[in-house]
């Protein structure tokens, strides 16, 4: 038997994600009342903490770029960033270590930058530099139509900036793979590998993605890249702090298993035994499963939902007796074939046997984080998504051959260091927060038209339902999640 309830909200916001956190803050300090359900029991999606014998880990992202975005959020909701946190920019950014013996501190000054490559590799600094104007150019002249408003708008199109990027469109490179371009562009293969490696941050494949994702290395050498006081945990415990001053109120353990529609407008969401009445929903939850479990009775935007989903990943969080000055707050050891590496993920479906492994350390900013002399490793893989395979098997091998890498490459003999081990693959993704097929960022863009065939934020056919987060437009990652919860703010009326 169900009971009927009209709590006081009028908005059911469903999933604690970036993207629902923000979305309810900023509707909050509209003046609206929200109710946020979160299957867990604490919110924070794919930004929550992971804690054990004294350390402190993220459980997804660890890299923060475009804070202003996060700072706008706030301001929006007329609060001081300062009185909720701060964050400092990073340099160098990311310590590179290839498989020749190459090491490359990507500095956070571009010139810097392109000093340290040209001395190391040959490639000359006005490569580099051009490299970066040119990323610059094409983010300005995508961002308002791709990223900051609705793809799924007219208005979105009728201003004289968009009318003009229209008109540009043709130099963005579209119709080019980002290796291509990139092979063009630089003489030395590792300086190739390294700018590659930005399609890893929406979960794609440089050989086959289009070149015009060049843009996100602007935001990480041109904009910068920092790091949140607290890690990428204290995120989502400031975004949840925003909201509970806005009024928002939270349900955790509360799985929502339907959306309800009469007439072509939302009503409310079932969660167990209870119906809750609502005039708005956001759902934060993955697309492809908002539709199957939540409105099974309604047809499948198939253009939308049937598109490759993005890589996935391995990640062991391992406490580390140990402190290594040789390495900053983000590592990365490249794969020696990189090309084979992407072959497996987005073809064989399988992980490499010389993984490019990327290994974060927040205790090199926050000593908390790991107990006196040791170091919270967050070490990662790209894995594909989950299409059934045997992830017990895969996770022994990719560690063997990570501690086995790390040792030959890098010098770091870590397997008696480690003095616990947690570990997520893409199973555990999707059983954590429905990603389908546990892929990290929703769709791939390992197409031309991937932008277009990511879900709008809101519905086109059912009044009063909205989506958030980085299933999605504009797509995955902190700073889309957080401009996906700006764009449904913009469009509830
Ligand atoms: C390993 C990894 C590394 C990453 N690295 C980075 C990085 O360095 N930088 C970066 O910017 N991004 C990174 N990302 C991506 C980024 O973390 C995500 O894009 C972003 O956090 C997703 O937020 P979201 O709003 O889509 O919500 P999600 O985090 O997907 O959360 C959705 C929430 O909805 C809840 N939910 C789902 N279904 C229901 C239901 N039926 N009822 C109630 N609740 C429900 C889930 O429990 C979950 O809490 C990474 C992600 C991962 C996993």
């Amino acid at each position: 038997m169900s009971i009927s309830k009209k709590i006081n909200s009028h908005v059911c916001v469903i999933g604690s994600g970036v993207g629902g956190l923000a979305a309810a803050a900023r509707l909050a300090a509209r003046g609206m009342q929200v109710s946020v359900f979160e299957k867990n029991d604490a919110y924070g999606g794919k930004v929550s903490p992971i804690r054990t014998n004294g350390y402190l880990w993220g459980f997804g992202a660890s890299l923060f770029t475009l804070p202003e975005l996060l700072d706008e959020l706030f301001v929006s909701c007329r609060q001081s960033p300062s009185d909720y946190y701060s964050y400092t920019q990073i340099d160098p950014i990311c310590r590179y270590f290839f498989p020749d013996g190459t090491i490359i501190n990507a500095f956070a000054q571009p010139d810097l930058f392109a000093a340290e490559v040209a001395s190391k590799t040959g490639e000359p600094s006005a490569h580099i530099l051009s490299f970066l104007k040119e990323a610059e150019r094409k983010y300005e002249l995508t961002k308002d139509i791709f990223l900051f408003h609705s793809l799924h708008k007219f208005s979105t199109y009728t201003n004289r900036k968009a009318v003009h990027s229209l008109f540009n469109l043709s130099s963005l490179g579209i119709l080019k793979k980002m290796n291509a371009v990139n092979e063009n562009y630089f003489s030395d293969a590792r300086i190739v590998q390294l700018f590659n490696r930005y399609a890893t941050y929406n979960g794609s494949n440089p050989y086959v993605a289009p070149s015009t994702l060049n843009v996100i290395a602007h935001l990480e050498y041109n904009k910068g890249a920092y790091y949140l006081q607290g890690g990428m945990p204290a995120l989502t415990q400031t975004l949840y702090q925003l909201c509970l001053n806005m009024g928002v109120k939270f349900k955790f353990n509360a799985m929502v298993n339907a959306i309800h529609i009469t007439d072509n407008r939302v009503t409310g969401i079932n969660v167990g035994n209870t119906n809750y009445a609502a005039d708005v929903v956001v759902s934060n939850m993955d697309i492809v499963y908002t539709y199957r479990n939540l409105m099974p009775e309604l047809p499948e935007p198939k253009r939308f939902l049937a598109g490759e989903k993005s890589s996935s990943a391995i990640i062991f969080y391992w406490g580390i007796k140990h402190t290594f000055s040789n390495l900053e707050l983000h590592n990365i050891l490249f794969s020696g074939n990189y090309k084979a590496e992407f072959d497996c993920i987005t073809n064989k479906k399988i992980v490499y046997d010389d993984p490019t492994i990327y290994i974060y350390i927040s205790s090199k900013m926050d000593k908390a984080h790991a107990p006196e002399g040791c170091e919270n490793w967050f070490v990662m893989v790209n894995a594909p998504h989950d299409c059934g395979q045997d992830w017990s098997q895969i996770i022994t091998e990719a560690r063997k051959n990570i501690l086995k890498k790390l040792k030959i490459e890098a010098g770091l003999d870590i397997e008696s260091l480690i003095s616990c081990e947690i570990v997520n693959h893409p199973g555990t993704i999707q059983e954590k927060t429905l990603s389908h097929l546990g892929a990290l960022y929703g769709n791939s863009s390992n197409t031309i038209l991937s932008a277009f065939l990511r879900h709008p934020n809101f519905s086109q056919s059912i009044k009063g339902l909205y989506f958030s987060g980085g299933s999605v437009h504009p797509g995955g990652g902190v700073p889309l999640c957080l401009l996906s919860a700006k764009i449904v703010d913009e469009l509830v009326d």
